[in-house]
């Protein structure tokens, strides 16, 4: 299995990203700021080498920078540039790059409605100090906050210092940063291309695209990247041409498809819940659930999902079998008889929730998800799934072998799955 990360073998350009701020260092604060700015930078090919994190400290904010300086082409800050006395990076990019503070007219104005017709707090003399800009930069008007961000150029390294609030770093990034880095480095086109596997694990896929791995061109490589059940496959191209590129990845990319075909879920980057979506809304079809063991989970997924309210019924959590009982409708001797972990329960879960909800598709799902709660009959994993339309219900036992979580994500998505498939064959 081939790994993405090494398209473009010559003149690779190479980013360093820095985060600053002492919270990051303790732990309070998951540095999200990093990953995100590396995938922005890998889509367009940029390299990032390196990925560091400094307290609010100057010898070690200094240092860092420094170091990066000679190494890498292009360096990412973010944070610290706030007003308040622990934010130090922008004095110390004024010494660092030879300048001094000096108002930046457009900040000003900016931050002046901000204050007053925006915020409607007063304009203080501290976050005046906002506008204060060392002159040796170029300052990237930060629209969305109050913090502008600076661009720098030393020989031929470029350094781009954001604020570290994550909204306001990303829009900097996507309208200032990208599209220079895009303009002055990228001579190279990258495209990917994805689709997204259900049912089918990584291993035994790996066997199925094996050959065609292998006879890829070497412009093209190939990504598995795995996740609760499903395999996103990610084909990568570089070229100098983009109509050549786009080509060559659409070529690869339909032969993909024809080899994946009985496993495929979907071709373009999209979650398993979403292709769901997708079809019900289609054929204007709607969809109720019946959860034990995942608790909601899998009516989280729809309804975390904009768009939801038009095919998403409702669902019920039965978590106890008195509520299987009295909502939807699950005979006491079919508990007594089979228990609540069986075939025949999540059958009249889901005819319940179809009559109940009036929907035309419903899922059920009960089982165990440890750690406790196994016998020897009925092991800590075991999980049974129904999914039925007005026609048909189509019923799977799994046996899951992961921790309570896990065993709750791969639950749900198989019962995803499984409700997308019954969904395909009704078309
Ligand atoms: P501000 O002007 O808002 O103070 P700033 O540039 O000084 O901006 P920081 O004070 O360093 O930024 O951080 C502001 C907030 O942004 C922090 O409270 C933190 O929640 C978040 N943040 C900072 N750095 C990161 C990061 N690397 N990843 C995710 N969140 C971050
Ligand atoms: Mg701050």
């Amino acid at each position: 299995m081939s790994s993405t990360n090494e398209i473009l073998p010559s003149q690779v350009t190479k980013a360093t990203i820095i985060t600053i701020g002492d919270e990051l260092l303790i732990g309070q604060v998951i540095d999200t700021n990093s990953a995100w700015i590396a995938q922005q930078l890998n889509l367009i090919g940029i390299q990032v080498t390196k990925r560091l994190a400094v307290g609010d400290v100057w010898e070690e904010i200094w240092q860092a920078i420094d170091a990066e300086m000679t190494v890498a082409d292009i360096l990412i800050l973010t944070g610290g540039l706030g007003p308040t006395a622990d934010d130090i990076t922008k004095p110390l990019l004024c010494e660092y790059f030879k300048g001094k503070l000096v108002r930046h007219q457009p900040t000003y104005e900016h931050l002046q409605v901000l204050f007053d017709s925006v915020l409607k707090r007063p304009f203080t003399e501290r976050n005046q100090l906002q506008a204060l800009v060392p002159d040796t930069c170029d300052v990237l008007l930060n629209q969305v906050g109050t913090a502008p961000g600076m661009f720098f150029k030393k020989q031929q390294t470029w350094l781009f210092s954001l604020p570290g609030v994550p909204f306001e770093m990303k829009w900097l990034m996507q309208h200032e940063v990208l599209p220079m880095i895009q303009r002055e480095f990228v001579g190279k086109c990258i495209q990917h291309k994805t689709l997204l596997t259900a049912g089918v694990g990584e291993s035994f896929l790996a066997d199925m695209v094996s050959n065609y791995e292998q006879q890829l061109p070497q412009q093209i490589k190939m990504a598995y990247l795995p996740n609760f059940g499903m395999v996103r496959l990610r084909l990568t191209c570089s070229g100098t041409h983009e109509q050549e590129v786009n080509q060559q990845i659409t070529a690869a990319f339909e032969q993909l498809k024809e080899i994946v075909a009985p496993y495929l879920v979907a071709d373009q980057d999209i979650s398993l819940q979403q292709a769901v979506a997708n079809l019900l809304s289609q054929q204007g079809a709607t969809l109720a659930t019946a959860e034990s063991c995942t608790g909601g989970y899998i009516a989280h997924l729809f309804t975390a999902m904009s768009g939801a309210s038009h095919y998403f019924k409702g669902g019920v959590v039965s978590y106890s079998n008195e509520i299987k009982e009295s909502l939807l409708h699950v005979h006491n001797q079919t508990i007594e008889k089979e228990g609540a972990v069986s075939e025949a329960t999540v059958k009249e879960m889901v005819i319940g929730a179809i009559e109940q909800f009036g929907s035309t598709y419903a899922v059920a799902v009960s089982g165990i998800m440890g750690p406790d709660g196994g016998s020897e009959n009925k092991p800590v994993g075991m999980a049974w799934i129904a999914v039925a339309n007005q026609k048909m219900i189509r019923t799977k036992q799994l046996f899951n072998r992961f921790a309570r979580e896990k065993n709750i994500q791969i639950t749900a998505n198989h019962a995803i799955n499984m409700l997308r498939m019954l969904i395909v064959d009704n078309r």
